[in-house]
């Protein structure tokens, strides 16, 4: 039996071979995501072939993005706003050895993450409840991570104070973003700088799946985050640092 064959062919195009317990895993969390959604508000997209699109193979694409370090067992990812763990559980999925904190303010979000991580049988994943403006500012999440991933939860010049300050020196943000970035960019330009970070490129994600402009935004971290970052809960939102 074929499963997940839109998934498959996609990530294969990537470079990436799924083995056929990645791409069990997968299934799983689709119907789990199903089952789930009736009672948790979890996700507009739910059929099979769109999920493995637009969700599954879509967070895979930040693996484009990746440093050229690659993906070893020290290295430490954290997913912003993960909601039902996209981009995070995807990537953990191809992924094993990665060490990944999903961060998520919503608690019956949360809850679902915790069933999905136990189900898939994930080891090495951290589910923090919480918003990014308190736990950016705990020592053990503070400018720790190698990778910092975001997907779908603010404009850009919000995203990079409730993200950069996880990114340790040395370190790489990559945010999924969709459509005409150009004014969004320039309006963060100035935020980014402040946070330490430089933005290094935003690549154009060219698979045929994906018609609608999707795009990485690949920002360096450079220097630490000024201690101030981010401010208070809802502050980064309702008075952006441009
Ligand atoms: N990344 C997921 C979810 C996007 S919806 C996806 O692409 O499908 C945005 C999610 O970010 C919501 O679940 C919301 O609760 C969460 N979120 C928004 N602001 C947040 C913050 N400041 N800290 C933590 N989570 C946040």
């Amino acid at each position: 039996m074929t499963i997940m064959e839109n998934l498959e062919s996609g990530a294969g195009r990537l470079g990436l071979q799924l083995s056929t317990k990645q791409l069990e895993q997968f299934h799983t969390y689709w119907e789990e995501l199903v089952e789930w959604n009736r009672r948790v508000n979890l996700t507009g997209i739910t059929g099979y072939h769109e999920v493995q699109t637009k969700h599954f193979l879509d967070s895979l694409t930040i693996y484009l993005a990746w440093p050229p370090t690659g993906v070893n067992t020290t290295i430490r990812i954290i997913d912003v706003g993960t909601g039902s763990g996209i981009p995070g559980v995807p990537l953990k999925i191809v992924f094993p050895e990665v060490h990944l904190v999903l961060l998520e303010a919503t608690e019956k979000k949360t809850a679902f993450l915790h069933h999905i991580s136990s189900r898939l049988m994930l080891t090495d994943v951290e589910i923090v409840a919480g918003r990014a403006e308190d736990t950016a500012h705990q020592k053990q999440y503070r400018d720790s991570f190698d990778i910092v991933v975001s997907r779908a939860v603010a404009p850009m010049v919000t995203l990079a104070e409730l993200a950069l300050p996880f990114c340790k020196v040395g370190g790489r943000f990559i945010a999924q973003k969709k459509g005409n970035l150009i004014p969004e960019i320039n309006r963060a330009e100035r935020a980014i700088k402040l946070l330490g970070g430089r933005l290094r490129e935003v690549m154009n994600v060219e698979l045929e799946e994906f018609p609608d402009e999707r795009q990485l935004v690949i920002i360096d971290k450079e220097l630490a985050t000024p201690g101030l970052y981010p401010r208070r809960p809802g502050i980064p939102s309702k008075r952006p640092l441009s």
